[in-house]
């Protein structure tokens, strides 16, 4: 009855989980929700504002495709900002989340059994949006290497048919943050093979400890012309439901960008560009500093919670707002896991035992791990941890 590509993909499993939570709240269990890609704060004054004044102003029409120029100006002055380099409205796209720009750049770059890199675990619209494009993701393991990948390991991955290499640092889900020998190396292998890296920087501004972000397309000279950068405001602003994200890149990419937008579409919310071009204009970065002082604190009382871990590994968190478990010890121990023998049976143990809702590693190419947000008010966020700790410690 549908189309033959509906089996490339079914409904993103974090929403899955968040469904699951919300149904045990709704059957009357207390939960506590640590499934959420999003952070719980009010929103920024500046952008409330921004948004009113559009609405007062009757800003109600479409606007250019790619987003207005004044916003495009805007956000080249942000990247100019953030890899040190000159970059033009004409390289820019806005587009209604980072999600969009992502499926933009799928489109406009795949031919039909094109291989995409994508180091695993992955947030897991990369690879169904590869497919749905005619793509091939081609999956690289992290998971012995800190879920840094190993400049050999995608290395040996890349074939003729590679075209694209995705990278997302920090990383959803496992918080990882790329070092710059590692985008170093990938950023001279995307130059001698001519493959596109695809630079998901959507948790830049949220790094942790003495990690670092560093921008790919300044990594190396020429490397730029082979970057597309990924980014938004729904993590850095907590502007989730607001759509906002954007495309930096070559301006013939930008320009096939345009034009396929114009057919899918058209602009992203005019209310919502110009609150955030009052941010861009207006805003003294005082929200987005207690922003990522509330996240520190968060992940550190988190981290001092599942210290308390016995068969889990304490994770590293360097980056974006996840604790990422690593479950593989308990699920290996035949007497400590309660017959649970994959990463999702321990979400429904965790659930129905502990009333905390989490994302299954699965979800994320990983059937070994468990991804936590600690987005949550921190009273909350103490609660659930605090039942992960003594349920997963408990289990004979
Ligand atoms: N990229 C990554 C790595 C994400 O985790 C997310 C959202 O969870 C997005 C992109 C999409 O964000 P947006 O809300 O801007 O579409």
């Amino acid at each position: 009855m549908l189309a033959q590509r509906t089996n490339l993909f079914s409904s993103s499993g974090t929403a899955a989980a968040r469904a699951a939570a919300k149904a045990a709240a709704d059957a009357g269990m207390e939960i506590i929700d640590l499934t959420a890609g999003e952070i719980w704060t009010n929103l920024a004054p500046v952008i409330r504002d921004g948004a009113i004044e559009a609405i007062n102003k009757g800003i109600n029409r479409y606007t250019e495709t790619i987003g207005t120029m004044e916003l495009r100006e805007a956000l080249a002055r942000k990247i100019s900002l953030d890899t040190g380099q000159i970059w033009k409205a004409e390289e820019i796209a806005v587009t209604s989340g980072a999600k969009q720009a992502l499926f933009n750049a799928a489109m406009v770059l795949l031919n039909p059994g094109d291989a995409v890199i994508i180091p695993a675990p992955y947030w897991t619209t990369f690879p169904a949006q590869v497919l749905i494009a005619g793509g091939t993701p081609v999956f690289v393991d992290t998971g012995t290497s800190g879920y840094v990948p190993r400049v050999v390991d995608i290395k040996a991955a890349v074939t003729d048919r590679t075209r694209a290499i995705v990278i997302n640092t920090p990383n959803n889900p496992t918080g990882a943050v790329y070092d710059v020998p590692t985008l170093r190396g990938i950023a001279d292998l995307a130059v001698k093979r001519n493959l596109w890296i695809i630079f998901d920087e959507c948790y830049g501004d949220f790094v942790h400890g003495h990690h670092t972000h560093h921008p790919i397309a300044s990594i190396i000279p020429g490397v730029r012309s082979r970057t597309l950068i990924v980014n938004g405001f729904s993590k850095s602003l907590a502007l989730t439901g607001w759509r906002i994200g954007y495309l930096a890149g070559p301006k013939e990419v930008i320009n096939a960008v345009k034009a396929f937008q114009s057919h899918t579409t058209s602009n992203p919310n005019v209310i919502a560009q110009h609150a955030v071009l009052a941010h861009l204009q207006r805003g003294d970065g005082a929200y987005e500093s207690k922003l990522r002082s509330q996240l520190a604190s968060a992940r550190q009382m988190g981290l001092d919670v599942l210290s308390s871990l016995t068969r889990v590994p304490v994770p590293k968190a360097a980056g974006g707002f996840y604790f990422y478990l690593n479950l593989s010890r308990l699920l290996q121990s035949a007497s400590g896991n309660g017959g649970r023998t994959t990463a999702d049976d321990i979400v429904d143990s965790l659930l129905s035992e502990a009333g905390v809702a989490a994302v299954s590693g699965t979800t994320f190419g990983d059937p070994t791990g468990l991804r936590l947000s600690y987005g949550i008010p921190p009273e909350r966020l103490r609660i659930g941890l605090s039942r992960l700790v003594e349920v997963l410690n408990a289990w004979q």
